[in-house]
Order: C-alpha cells, then sequence, then structure tokens
C-alpha cells in the first residue's frame, strides 16, 4: 500500500550512507544482514552511537514505509533492534532518534535512525 506518495521520491545515490552500502566508503559495521546496514556514527556524541540504515534506498521514513516491502520494513526494524542489543545498550536503556528534513535537522538523505547510549542521554531535545 501507498501511505504517502504516489511514486517514490527523487533519492541521490551520492548520499554519504549510499557510498558505505557500496562499499566506496569506509565505515565501522556493527551489524549487516539482508535488509540492513549498522555502523559506527563517525561523529558520535555519545558513547555509544550507532546509524542503522536500510539497504533500499529510501530518502526518510515517510519514503520508506510508503515504498519499503513489508519484508524490508519488519527487516529494518528487527535489524536496529539486534544492533542495540549488540551495542550493549538494552539493559541500561537507549533512544532511538530518525532526524526528518530540514527543521528535523537530517544531513544525510538515506533513512536512518540514530541508537545512542553508553551512559543517560539527557533531555529530549536541546533548547
Ligand atoms: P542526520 O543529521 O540524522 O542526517 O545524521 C547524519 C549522521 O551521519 C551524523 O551524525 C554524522 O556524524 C554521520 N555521518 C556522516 N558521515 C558519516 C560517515 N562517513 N560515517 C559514519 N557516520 C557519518
Amino acid at each position: 500500500a501507498r501511505l504517502v506518495r504516489e511514486s517514490p521520491m527523487a533519492y541521490n545515490p551520492d548520499n554519504v550512507f549510499a557510498k558505505i552500502l557500496r562499499g566506496e566508503t569506509p565505515s565501522t559495521k556493527l551489524y549487516e544482514d539482508d535488509f540492513a546496514l549498522a555502523f559506527n556514527d563517525i561523529g558520535a556524541v555519545l558513547p555509544i552511537h550507532v546509524l542503522v540504515v536500510p539497504k533500499g534506498a529510501y530518502e526518510n521514513q515517510a519514503d520508506f514505509i510508503s515504498n519499503g516491502s513489508d519484508a524490508e520494513v519488519l527487516g529494518f526494524w528487527r535489524a536496529v533492534s539486534v544492533a542495540a542489543e549488540l551495542a550493549g545498550v538494552v539493559d541500561a536503556g537507549y533512544r532511538l532518534i530518525v532526524n526528518t528534513g530540514d527543521d528535523g535537522g537530517q544531513e544525510v538523505s538515506h533513512f536512518h535512525v540514530h541508537i545512542l547510549g553508553g551512559r543517560p542521554v539527557g533531555r529530549m531535545v536541546s533548547d
């Protein structure tokens, strides 16, 4: 079902996460399966800062949920949970963040989830 848009948005295949998925840009891999890749954020803001990206070309959550298959969506979110387990943050707790668009502060136009933890994450927003 197309929940949001009739056709996929223009996806820019030159974004850095697409390059990581193609192996053109290095990353420190935590987990990979058919649906997702999890790797350390290069600009970590907490002791644990992992990014999880779907393997498919989706710009953001709306694009992913509208145009991704059921298997891709389920596989991706399962991979987020596996990555959190592997990162060792499940018992202490962690925060998932999805920045979207300009106001959301999204810098990379390939859908991704941040897993943040390793210490108390703090306020939901800074101001
Ligand atoms: P966002 O603002 O949600 O789009 O987050 C983009 C994130 O990607 C930032 O936290 C960056 O530190 C991170 N990032 C950018 N380039 C790389 C890279 N080559 N490897 C790992 N993380 C990256």
